[in-house]
């Protein structure tokens, strides 16, 4: 079975062809970071204007290289939520318009179930029951995957998503977008001891995440250090800051893995490339016994490989959509696409 998928929820045009949804035979991903970069972020009128631009040759490249035609392509999956309106607009509207012409079934995917999905395609044998941690730009979730489709969320930030304050803080220590990847760079230089930023636990057991009060903490810092004259070290800033966020997102998942006694855990999610909670989440699984599953890096940011492979479980499985999918910008995590034909 050949599932062609499309991927434009934010800023990354990309197109992926899957045979049986984990082998990828071809994933292009096409960013629009250049474009965004002097911005200081992603512009969403920007961004849908270069998916119009960028879609159809993105999809002729996948093709190419997975060297088949658009008659060999069983399904078609697309992100239809959660995600810049404008953008996702453009993918749905491209599925929709191959699904209507070649007569095939069209699957709407959760952009951040494609997250996790990304695992399926590393890893051949990973099954669920796991724990998975999604730190992605726009979320942060820790959720019980009981079986495919099926979750239970059991904790989320109530404020900045984790890929959100890495951004913020490489904004305020003068670095460019996306902060995720150059804070990375810095920590591996700076002492993560150097500054003692908050750690945010919440209310006891709880598995929430809160990240506003230490990006206010780095800010504080930072401010403080240029009125009293005090040299700032980039590295230092960003090593401890980056500690901070790690402590609390491996300490919470590992809470949540011993909980709900499962014996492996997934992480996901463009913050999952960052290499010092790769290393300290191998370290705590090492300790602890759980195997742990880490998306190569070009998985971990946004593709369309991991929504085909998202796709092809859903159709499996029964959930197919129709020309009357929409985007939903704040769609939720196992929230289904229920077929017009079936709304009673
Ligand atoms: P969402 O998936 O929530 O809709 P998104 O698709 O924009 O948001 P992703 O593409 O999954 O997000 O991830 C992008 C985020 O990952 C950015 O915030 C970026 O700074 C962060 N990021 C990427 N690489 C790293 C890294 N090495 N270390 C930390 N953060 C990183
Ligand atoms: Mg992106
Ligand atoms: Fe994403």
């Amino acid at each position: 079975l050949i599932t062609l998928a499309l991927e434009s929820s934010c800023d990354e045009t990309s197109v992926a062809v899957l045979k049986n949804g984990r082998e990828v035979l071809s994933n292009i991903v096409s960013s629009q970071i250049d474009l965004h970069k002097r911005f200081g972020g992603v512009v969403p009128e920007v961004a849908s204007r270069k998916h119009v631009e960028n879609i159809s040759y993105v999809i002729d490249e996948a093709l190419e290289k997975a060297n088949l035609n658009f008659e060999d392509i069983d399904i078609i999956g697309v992100t239809y939520g959660p995600g810049l309106v404008g953008a996702l607009l453009v993918g749905l509207s491209t599925a929709k318009a191959l699904a209507y012409s070649l007569k095939k079934p069209i699957i709407g995917v959760n952009h951040i179930e494609g997250h996790i999905y990304a695992n399926f395609i590393e890893y051949k044998d990973l099954e669920p029951p796991f724990i998975c941690l999604i730190v992605s730009g726009g979320h942060t979730h820790l959720v019980y995957m009981k079986d495919y489709g099926i979750y239970e969320v059991l904790g989320k930030t109530r404020d900045d998503a984790a890929g959100e304050a890495f951004d913020k803080v490489a904004r305020a220590i003068g670095m460019g977008y996306p902060g995720g990847p150059l804070i990375d760079e810095l920590s591996k230089i700076g002492d993560k001891e150097a500054i003692d930023f908050p750690r945010t636990y919440l209310e006891n057991g709880s598995l929430d995440f809160s990240f506003s009060g230490l990006k206010s903490s780095v800010l504080n810092y930072l401010n403080n250090s240029k009125m009293k004259g005090i040299p700032i070290s980039k590295e230092d800033v960003a090593a401890s800051f980056q500690q901070a966020v790690i402590d609390v997102l491996v300490d919470k998942t590992m809470t949540a893995a011993q909980k709900y006694e499962v014996d492996t855990i997934v992480i996901a999610g463009g913050v999952a490339a960052n290499s010092g909670l790769r290393e300290e989440f191998r370290r705590r699984a090492n300790k602890n016994q759980f195997k742990l599953m880490v998306p190569p890096l070009s998985l971990c940011t946004d593709n369309a490989a991991m929504i085909g492979c998202a796709a092809y479980y859903d159709y499996i499985n029964g959930y197919t959509a129709d020309m009357y999918l929409n985007a939903i910008p704040n769609l939720k995590l196992g929230e289904k696409y229920v077929k017009v034909a079936n709304v009673k």
